[in-house]
């Protein structure tokens, strides 16, 4: 998996930080669009929260977030069917696991064939690529809403 091949250690102050480290991942795909993720549960109101525990397994590429303010689950499209029960993340610098996560998309004339998926830790800012996978060419806007 691309994602676990990028060694050096690196920290983001801000989730604009961390897509930004997307965009400029290096022996991958180029990465044109990112997107935060939120959780946008009508509990929230109109601030839909960032903060969210991780589970993910790189080698399936499949992932979960679970909004940390009210529990929300969200699978990464169809990582339900293929669910590995990964462990939740833990930021490998300081040991907590409260993230803000953004996917990255590759694209080509609006079709997306790759999505990786990186987590700030909130606490420390150490960033990691926690999950990857090629997609079979999908609607770039389709895919978008779908996150
Ligand atoms: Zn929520
Ligand atoms: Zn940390």
């Amino acid at each position: 998996m691309v994602m676990r091949t990028v060694g050096t250690r690196e920290r983001a102050e801000s989730v604009e930080d961390l897509s930004q480290w997307l965009e400029n991942l290096k022996g991958c795909p180029p990465i044109g669009h990112t997107s935060v993720a939120r959780c946008f549960h009508p509990s929230h109101g109109d601030e839909p929260p960032t903060w969210f525990y991780v589970e993910a397994d790189g080698e399936a590429g499949v992932a979960r977030l679970r909004c940390l303010s009210g529990g929300h689950v969200h699978e990464l499209l169809d990582s339900a069917e293929r669910w590995t029960f990964p462990p939740a993340w833990a930021c490998r610098a300081c040991s907590q696991s409260i993230a803000e996560v953004v996917y990255g998309v590759s694209e080509r004339g609006g079709k997306a064939d790759w999505l990786a998926v990186a987590v700030r830790c909130v606490e420390c800012g150490d960033v990691a690529g926690v999950c990857d996978l090629v997609l079979p060419s999908l609607d770039l806007d389709l895919l978008l809403g779908a996150l």
